[in-house]
């Protein structure tokens, strides 16, 4: 009998970006579960980009931390929860009194969802009485915060996504949407394709897939942003692209901001040289500009994670202000956030300059009103230390214990290798985490299990200030708990009241209720207003509907939404009014040099997310790049000593990591780029931020991850080889490697330094294959320096390996698709042995579409076979690119090069 079980469908938010898709979690009947993109949620309507599709494989209870832990001499034990928050709260009331409340502090994370962050601010701020709660999130946006709060009074995103398709120009800044916001950029591009004269204008140093779609790219020098948007805001004023009447009634500091952005980028021939853009392109983005009211300027990681992150921000929105481009349908700044819950953060305080409900720490109208709601015996009076600061203080020894919770420092923070020494030096350490094992928890004195997603239950608020329901539809595993939960269970030992919340609801009911307290004209006003869902009950917080903020009640008790803001040209200020702001352009602190020639440039890959202790699980996300890369122009490879496909070491003032070379096409000289991602359990020496320097944004204290001075040199190694394999393998001999999760298998990219005297002896060794009688395949030779086994159990492949001096080795994709089988048949076995599949069309190849697992190979036989011409018809033939849509860039690039090599070849 076949029974629908789509009735029992649940309805949650996606666990990664600011998107904040909706999606369906189905259960199955062989006890598993199916993921969907949810029709009815606003932001995605049904869609999914290959990372939410994805999510079904990385709730797995493998590698979950499961019971509370302590370490002591003999390493970790198992203890009850009250052992482990008994010995937290001790501690931190022995601390807190002999040093003060400043000596203890929380970093947290745009991964928790509102009720626990709203918990961990209230008990850091309004009972230890320090603001030293930070979090990931600064790392990421918290120069868009300062950007807003400098231009509005508040941190108020002014549009919503339904402005990107009513826009008649979206201009994306610093934003590889097409990877890291998929499904907006599926919107965009469906806006596009509606109205063909829409205009797609990227602003980034990296050709990136966004850019394969776009009208206009520029590639601008990395760090000259501010420059660029000053010489708009002055070319806009000479030009008279201005509207006066908005400038005089709604705004403040006009003239200061013009005279400064017309003191250094009057002329565009300057600002062209400054970005290193051909004139021409500038000013056909100038007059694209002047000419297009309906304008939505898009920006993420490349504005924000930069020195002068908060004034490339500020430059942006002026030139919103100039011409009254904001609060009607199509217009307005909009900073796309990178977390799913980096907006909840935003709006109880999450961050260490912030107060809760989005007022300010150093007000004390602001600390009387949230102080008072709480009823609680302290409040912080002064900002705390921020993430970079923050870690400093800890290795200083001026903050004796932190807390980290659902977050992974020792791989994303700048200057990595600062932030594991410091937590080395930490006298207690205490992580919440998901999973036993990462870069950070080695170094935690006591574990906490906190429920991952599938298990938790909350609210989360994406980009455009719309809050939804992540619903439960796990068991908790194990002995886990919520982290609101643990932070009011350790709350209520340190003797705290106001802790005693009876579920996720209570907590939301009181985040709502204090956004509206004394929030009025005459009292203290705040935008940041969703009183409206204060008191609901149960069972409406359970089916609550995704909803924007701000969200009150009218007279009737009806739910007032407002989608758009400042659609009365009413700001936040005090006086109502918008302020320009004046930015004067200014270079990153650290020139390259002789010595690091290179500027590092950091972001994420289509199919990964952040350090990758979720994505990494995921045998689908890991097929499209299995290992990390250092992307660069082929002409610096040639200067630095290095070609693509071979190992490289990069190295900048504060650390060194090994990685791929490789020449994606996109990158200018005298850059690299490198992804986020690999951390300690996924490769030997990968963590790029151990690279990047602890620069910050002197207003938004952001990190300056997209300009660091590098150098790359050779990563010399004896031979290079791959393993598959059923069993885990220990690693500690080899000089450089890469684990990727496979169907059934782990995936190991290995290079070496020793000289290997006797292959058998040495590969049996490595894959742990002891019986002298195991079925063992193999072939050497010894002069080339070449060998490759096969074990095989039960007619099945259990492990393979391959050893070369050379790159040149079989492909995975091939190997990998001989771990499904249940028997190897002859031809198999021919292949394994002569080392390349036998059969036709068994190699497809890397993988470029990951929702339908279709290979690169696949598609350009395709092409050929069938004479595809356009994406769509590959679309169509394979089914590539037609599901969440992020490979299209891709499979166009394909299309383009297949066909002109094919044409070479007729001629
Ligand atoms: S775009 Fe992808 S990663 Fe982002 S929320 Fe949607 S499904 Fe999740």
């Amino acid at each position: 009998m076949n029974l629908s079980t789509d009735h029992l469908a649940v309805r949650t938010t996606c666990a990664y970006c600011g998107v904040g898709c909706g999606v369906l979690a189905t259960p199955k009947e062989d006890g598993g579960f199916a993921i969907a993109g949810d029709k009815l949620h606003p932001a995605n309507r049904g869609r999914l980009c290959v990372k939410g599709s994805a999510l079904g494989e990385t709730v797995g209870l493998e590698g979950r931390l499961l019971y509370p832990q302590v370490r002591d001499a003999a390493g970790l034990r198992r203890v009850s929860w009250d052992d482990a928050l008994d010995r937290v709260a001790g501690a931190w009331k022995n601390i807190i009194a002999e040093h003060g409340p400043d000596a203890v502090a929380l970093y947290v994370s745009g991964q928790l969802l509102t009720e626990d962050y709203y918990v961990a601010n209230k008990l850091m701020k309004g009972y230890v009485g320090s603001a030293n709660i930070d979090t990931n999130s600064r790392l990421c946006m918290s120069s868009a915060v300062a950007g807003y709060k400098r231009a509005f009074g508040e941190d108020l995103v002014p549009v919503c996504y339904d402005d990107l398709e009513l826009a008649d120009m979206i201009v994306l800044v610093g934003s590889n949407t097409a990877w890291c916001h998929p499904i907006l950029f599926q919107r965009i591009l469906k806006a596009k394709e509606a109205r063909p004269e829409m205009k797609l204008v990227v602003i980034d140093p990296r050709r990136t897939a966004t850019c394969e779609l776009a009208d206009l790219h520029l590639p601008v020098k990395a760090g000259t942003d501010v420059w660029l948007f000053n010489g708009l805001l002055s070319y806009l004023s000479r030009i008279g692209a201005v509207d006066p009447q908005f400038i005089e009634h709604h705004t403040n500091g006009f003239d200061a901001a013009l005279d400064v952005a017309h003191a250094d980028c009057a002329d565009p021939a300057v600002v062209a040289k400054t970005c290193r853009i051909e004139l021409p392109l500038l000013l056909e983005f100038y007059e694209l500009f002047a000419a297009t009211q309906k304008t939505i300027t898009a920006y993420s990681m490349g504005v924000n994670q930069s020195s002068a992150g908060t004034d490339k921000a500020n430059a942006i929105i002026n030139c919103h202000l100039i011409g009254g481009r904001l609060g009607k349908p199509g217009m307005g700044p909009f900073s796309i956030t990178g977390q799913p819950n980096a907006m909840g953060g935003r709006e109880v305080g999450g961050l260490a300059n912030m107060l809760a409900a989005h007022m300010d720490l150093e007000r004390a109208e602001h600390r009387d009103v949230v102080q008072t709601f709480w009823e609680s015996p302290a409040m912080a009076d002064k900002g705390g230390l921020k993430a970079v600061d923050l870690f400093k203080a800890i290795e200083e020894g001026k903050v004796k214990s932190v807390w980290v919770i659902a977050t992974n420092p020792v791989v994303s923070l700048p200057d990595a290798d600062q932030a594991r020494r410091a937590l080395e030096r930490c006298a207690l350490v205490i992580s919440s985490d998901i999973m036993q094992n990462t870069d950070t928890t080695a170094y935690a004195h006591v574990l906490l299990p906190a429920l991952g997603w599938g298990e938790k239950d909350g609210t989360v608020t994406n980009s455009e200030r719309r809050i939804s329901r992540q619903r439960a539809f796990l068991p908790a595993p194990g002995e886990a708990l919520p982290d609101w939960k643990i932070l009011s269970l350790f709350a209520q030992r340190m003797g705290y009241a106001g802790f005693d919340f009876a579920d996720q609801h209570s907590v939301f009911d009181e985040h709502a209720r204090l956004s509206g307290f004394r929030n009025s004209a005459d009292d203290v006003p705040r935008a940041f207003d969703m009183s409206g869902l204060g008191g609901l009950k149960h069972r409406e917080y359970d089916e609550l509907e995704p909803i924007q903020w701000p969200v009150r009640r009218d007279a009737e008790g009806k739910l007032k939404v407002e989608d758009r803001l400042f659609k009365n040209g009413v700001f936040a200020h005090a006086d109502g009014k918008a302020r320009f702001i004046a930015t004067a352009p200014r270079a990153p602190l650290h020139a390259v040099s002789e010595d690091y020639p290179l500027s590092l440039n950091t972001g994420r890959v289509r199919d990964q997310w952040h350090t990758m202790t979720r994505t990494g699980k995921s045998a689908t996300l890991a097929d499209h790049i299995a290992e990390s890369f250092v992307d660069m122009h082929p002409q610096d490879a040639l200067l630095s000593g290095v070609r693509e496909g071979e190992l490289a070491r990069i190295t900048s003032g504060w650390g060194a990591m090994v990685a791929r070379v490789q020449h994606g096409g996109g990158i200018p000289r005298g850059s690299v780029f490198i992804p986020i991602h690999w951390n300690g359990q996924t490769a030997s020496d990968a963590r790029v931020g151990a690279l990047v320097n602890p620069v910050v944004d002197p207003v938004s204290g952001e990190p300056e991850f997209k300009h660091t001075p590098v150098r790359v040199e050779q990563f010399r190694v004896n031979w290079h080889g791959f393993v598959l394999s059923r069993d885990e393998l220990n690693l500690d001999s080899i000089a450089h490697w890469t684990r990727i999760q496979g169907r059934e298998f782990a995936r190991y990219e290995l290079a070496g330094r020793n000289t290997i005297e006797d292959y058998t002896q040495w590969a049996r060794a490595l894959l742990g294959v002891t019986d002298p009688d195991a079925d063992w395949l193999e072939y050497e030779d010894k002069t080339a320096g070449v060998y490759r086994a096969v074990h095989v159990v039960d007619d099945r492949i259990a492990q393979c390996i391959f050893l070369s001096p050379r790159q040149d080795m079989p492909s995975r994709a091939w190997l990998a698709s001989l771990f499904v089988k249940q028997e190897l048949s002859e031809i198999d076995r021919v292949g394994l042995l002569v080392g390349m599949p036998v059969e036709k069309g068994a190699d497809t190849g890397p993988t470029v579409c990951s929702c339908f697992g279709v290979g690169r190979n696949t598609i350009c036989n395709a092409i050929v076979e069938h004479d595809l011409k356009t994406v769509a018809e590959v679309t169509a033939c394979l089914k590539a690119g037609g599901n969440c849509g992020s490979c299209v860039p891709e499979i166009k690039k394909i299309l383009v090069h297949t066909r002109v090599e094919a044409e070479e070849a007729r001629l």
